[in-house]
């Protein structure tokens, strides 16, 4: 850890597109300190990347903790190179180690539209759109618990548990609530189908009500997951933090970016609110192996991750400079890149960020 106003990051750029928004983002977060005076030290990473992953067999070190050491945060750019490394291997030996090593047991995503990115739900304007997905990372329905029975046989039985604690329950939904109460409008929706889980998701309930008689100005209520994706689409201005469990939350993390356009500029955060170990940036892109060495990919998710990691770090002025830059920018076709049928490339495009700022 290092004292206040000078933040120690790790920078991971990753595989494919990951290292060419990386510079973009970390040029970004260097104009944001010097205006903003604070410091960032960085030390970047070679390694949770498929090249490491060829040189070594393996994607990190078996010392990769102690070469982290214990940074503030960790900036992370996009992994994965299916051609060379099953997307199991790669995201099991990498991003999946740090959420679990750190017990980030938040992952947040917002859903907000942006000027300059063509909506796919018609009529809607930005400002319309603007909310967050808290979902539970770490238990749930991605339990190894279970098993087979008369496996290959007509009789073959096949059983996966959900485990819930209360621990990890109501610690999810204490940051969903507190997120809330930060907020205008100061709601949590909560997902569940306790009409057909008869078990997990009644008690899912039950654990809302309690939370929220700790928050008498946050107003909460639930929706069934299905009627739930529903309204992401159909009323997507009825929310504004959105807590679920693992399964429904790692859906509705997907489908409400998507409700908001391309996925070059949504950001994300893995985060440890107890601040116990770092939290972890991201956008919400892979490495894109398409487009990868052209320097033509948006770097507007690895941008706005650098925003969403200086809020964590208590640096809520420049995190909200950083997401007017980034408005101002893409309000403008000749800045954006060509996924959102601008001109520019990733360079052109972060620098005139960073110029906004
Ligand atoms: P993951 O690695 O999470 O499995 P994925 O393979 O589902 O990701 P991505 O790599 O995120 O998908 O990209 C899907 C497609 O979207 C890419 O092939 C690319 O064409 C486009 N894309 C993704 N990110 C960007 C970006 N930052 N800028 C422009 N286009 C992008
Ligand atoms: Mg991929």
């Amino acid at each position: 850890m290092t004292t206040a106003r000078n933040y120690s990051i790790s920078v991971i750029p990753g595989d494919g597109i990951g290292k060419e928004v990386m510079p973009e983002g970390v040029r970004v977060l260097e104009r944001a300190a010097s205006l903003y005076g604070f410091s960032i030290e960085q030390t970047w990473q070679d390694f949770a990347c498929c090249d490491y992953y060829a040189r070594h067999g393996q994607m990190m070190p078996d010392d990769w903790k102690e070469r982290i050491g214990q940074p503030d945060a960790i900036f992370f750019g996009a992994v994965g190179w299916p051609d060379t490394v099953p997307d199991h291997v790669s995201l099991w030996g990498s991003l999946l180690q740090f959420r679990r090593e750190y017990d980030q047991y938040v992952n947040l995503r917002p859903v907000r539209l942006m000027p300059g990115v063509p909506c796919p739900l018609v009529g809607r304007e930005p400002g319309d759109i603007d909310f967050w997905v808290v979902r539970e990372n770490t238990e749930g329905e991605y339990s190894s618990v279970g098993g087979k029975m008369f496996p290959g046989t007509p009789r073959e039985v096949v059983i996966q548990e959900t485990v819930m604690t209360r621990h990890g329950t109501d610690r999810v939904l204490r940051y969903a609530f507190d997120l809330a109460a930060t907020r205008d409008r100061k709601h949590v929706t909560s997902a569940t189908k306790s009409n057909g889980i008869a078990i997990t998701m009644p008690w899912w309930d039950e654990r809302v009500e309690e939370m929220a008689k700790n928050y008498p100005t946050v107003t909460h209520d639930k929706y069934h997951i299905d009627i739930l994706t529903a309204q992401f689409v159909l009323n997507p201005d009825r929310f504004d933090v959105v807590v679920a469990s693992n399964l429904f939350g790692d859906i509705l993390s997907d489908l409400g970016p998507a409700c908001t356009g391309t996925i070059g500029v949504a950001p994300s955060g893995n985060i440890n609110p107890d601040r116990t170990a770092p939290s972890l940036f991201e956008p919400v892109h892979g490495s894109a192996p398409d487009i990868a060495g052209k320097g033509i990919a948006n770097p507007v998710g690895q941008i706005w991750s650098a925003a969403m990691m200086l809020e964590h770090l208590g640096e809520a002025d420049a995190a909200a400079a950083i997401m007017r830059a980034v408005e101002t920018v893409l309000a403008e076709p000749g800045l954006r890149t060509g996924d959102l049928k601008g001109k520019a490339n990733t360079e052109q495009c972060g620098k005139a960020i960073a110029d906004a700022l």
